[in-house]
């Protein structure tokens, strides 16, 4: 089939497209209108129609794989490993939904889950989706203020939570966290089910608490039958990643996720059910939302729940596992595979990973040498895709399950069908041409999956993404565009991250783009600071494969020289940064994603603003002690 005219006809005949990808999902009663459009820009998608996040992951499965593998969970950190049929977890989310049902979970209720990457977690979020509760799921390494400021805005009921978790080898506990932002919050949650893995010893707060042990086994043999929910009812919150700012509460339907899932999943990933999927982000993510927990299932695949890091017990961990469970589908982040890249490079090629048909990448830009280097080592497709939080399901990749497009290095791709995909210049919000910079934008109706609202917030919803451009009504992604002529897109960074040196306007991607072609970087980030001359300047950190290339200062000078003298060539004296600092990490928001901002604030010497979703403030500190020289 010919992937453009698929598109096109997404756009052109929205009802008709989306009414047959709608049977790629189970419903109790059909809908009766494909889009609801008379409330711009709100979609509402498949009207009237009844149907179950968790029927459709799970119980659709039972007459024909009951006895399939389902949910694998393997965690290097607890050296534990357990397999789920698809029978098997059907019990273990009724028990989860009776202990909901029991704790006051009433349908519309919000249960707050934080939580590590184990099995309950999973079960958590599908019993809320088997009950019509709304489920907001905490990545589980953030700290009491973030997770209290979330607690307060979604209002959940319960909280479900475990005594800790596990990184690197090093024990989280959660317990102290959670207690602490319960008292920060004005928000009191009625109930906490905490999973006791026997990692951290907790207090339970009397009146409270429940133990999960001991809660499952009254509810062992617990039959709950799924609540039909009508489409467009709230399925979950998700906060966005906070990379540039305040978090913001995602809420996503039921009907339009579940389509636009069944439809990625054929179209996009090409899984078929049997096979397995592995995906490397954390369910406290839109990734693990999407390919951990509720996309694999749905398309009838075994889905892979891994707690640790790339590189425990070692390098090869990763390839280990997609040998292991013959996996056909596997989807990271660059900045996974950019922590192999500084480890020994054998480790890729010691397992047989010729089961995958591509590997998925996305959440940061893609440099060009991280893709090539990934490709030949692992020696399968790498597929770039790009998207947000707020989509819930890529914008912008390349729909193999329909054409056999090429893939262009440095590009996540074409529109995805469904999305209307524009660049607009950001002052006049005119469409630009081909090779020309300007912003993403989508015109709406966004495509079924998308967000519905800021959760609480209608207003916020219409002002934050759909007021940016002058002139029109479009979905801003807040990301910097250009379109070369066979249609491909490339991500030149966010837009508040361009560098307007001397009136020439750069992208910061294009400038790290260039640096990361270094043979000794292993990672880069590039920001724009304040200068009297030039107004601003290009400043750019790197990490090296191997720290040892700039041991000495007179090391440091002459690499700094050769990084400039590679951007000098690839983009011209204009995009040479005024300095290349060397550090040993980049700091990065708790989703991998490098916090561009903060760098840049302190440059200025400003306050680097909120913190709450970093990865490792030492990375900053360290950062401001190199600036300071
Ligand atoms: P916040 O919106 O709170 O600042 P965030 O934007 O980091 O947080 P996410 O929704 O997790 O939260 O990230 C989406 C963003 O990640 C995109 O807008 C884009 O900037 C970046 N991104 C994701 N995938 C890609 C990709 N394949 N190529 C380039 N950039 C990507
Ligand atoms: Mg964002």
């Amino acid at each position: 089939m010919d992937y453009r005219s698929v598109h096109r006809r997404s756009i052109e005949d929205r009802a008709g497209f989306w009414g047959e990808e709608a049977a790629r999902i189970e419903w109790q009663t059909p809908f009766t209108e494909v889009l609801d459009y008379s409330r711009p820009p709100f979609a509402r998608w498949f009207v009237g129609g009844t149907t179950n996040l968790c029927h459709n992951a799970i119980d659709r499965w039972l007459p024909t794989q009951a006895d399939s593998r389902a949910l694998v969970f393997v965690s290097t950190e607890t050296n534990e490993e357990r397999v789920y049929t698809f029978a098997e977890l059907h019990r273990e989310v009724q028990r989860m939904a009776a202990m909901m049902l029991a704790l006051g979970v009433a349908r519309g209720d919000r249960v707050l889950i934080y939580m590590p990457m184990i099995p309950e977690a999973t079960f958590a979020m599908l019993a809320c989706a088997r009950i019509g509760a709304v489920h907001s799921v905490v990545f589980g390494g953030f700290a009491s203020v973030s997770l209290a400021s979330r607690i307060e805005d979604a209002a959940p009921k319960l909280v479900v939570s475990a005594d800790g978790g596990s990184r690197g080898g090093k024990v989280v506990p959660y317990k102290p966290l959670l207690d602490e932002a319960i008292r920060l919050s004005a928000h009191k949650p009625a109930r906490v089910l905490m999973v006791d893995r026997k990692l951290a010893a907790f207090e339970p707060v009397a009146g409270r608490d429940e133990d999960y042990a001991a809660l499952r086994a009254t509810h062992f043999d617990a039959q709950v039958p799924v609540t039909w929910l009508e489409s467009n009812e709230c399925s979950y919150i998700l906060y966005t990643s906070g990379t540039t700012g305040k978090p913001k509460g995602v809420q996503r339907d039921v009907g339009g996720y579940a389509v636009a899932l069944a439809s990625s999943m054929k179209h996009i990933f090409r899984g078929s059910p049997g096979e397995t999927y592995f995906c490397t982000s954390d369910i406290g993510w839109v990734v693990g939302h999407s390919y951990i927990v509720y996309g694999p299932l749905i398309g009838g695949m075994a889905t892979i729940l891994y707690e640790g890091t790339p590189v425990r017990p070692d390098a090869g961990i990763l390839w280990r596992l997609v040998e292991r469970y013959a996996v056909t589908v596997m989807f990271s982040a660059p900045t996974a595979i950019r922590v192999l890249k500084k480890q020994d490079p054998s480790w890729l090629s010691k397992y047989d990973v010729s089961s995958l048909k591509a590997l998925f990448l996305a959440g940061e830009p893609l440099d060009e040498p991280t893709s090539k280097w990934i490709a030949e080592s692992i020696g399968r497709p790498i597929v770039d895709n790009y998207w947000q939080t707020e989509t819930g399901w890529p914008i912008l990749t390349v729909a193999h399950g329909i054409e056999e497009t090429p893939t262009k290095i440095g590009s996540p791709g074409l529109p995805m069908y469904g999305y209307d995909v524009r660049l607009l210049h950001e002052q006049t919000g005119e469409e630009v041409g081909a090779n020309e910079k300007a912003v993403v934008a989508i015109v709406p109706p966004l495509p079924p999956g998308c967000m519905q609202t800021i959760w609480g917030d209608d207003k916020r919803f219409v002002s934050t993404y759909f007021d940016s451009i002058p002139g029109r009504q479009v979905y801003s992604t807040f990301d910097w565009g250009i379109r070369d002529e066979d249609g491909y897109y490339f991500i030149l960074g966010r837009t508040d991250d361009v560098i307007n040196v001397a009136g020439h306007r750069l992208g910061t991607r294009e400038i790290e783009e260039s640096i990361s072609s270094h043979a000794a970087i292993a990672e880069c980030a590039v920001v724009g600071v304040a200068d009297a001359l030039k107004g601003q300047v290009a400043v750019a950190f790197a990490v090296l494969k191997d720290p040892a290339d700039a041991a000495t200062p007179q090391q440091r000078l002459a690499l700094e020289g050769a990084v400039m003298g590679v951007v000098d060539r690839q983009l011209g004296a204009v995009a040479r940064p005024a300095r290349v600092h060397f550090v040993n990490l980049l700091p990065k928001t708790r989703s991998g994603k490098v916090l561009r901002r903060s760098i840049q604030a302190v440059c200025e010497g400003r306050d680097p603003g909120d913190l709450t979703t970093i990865e490792d403030p030492g990375a900053l500190e360290a950062l401001k002690q190199t600036v300071r020289g």
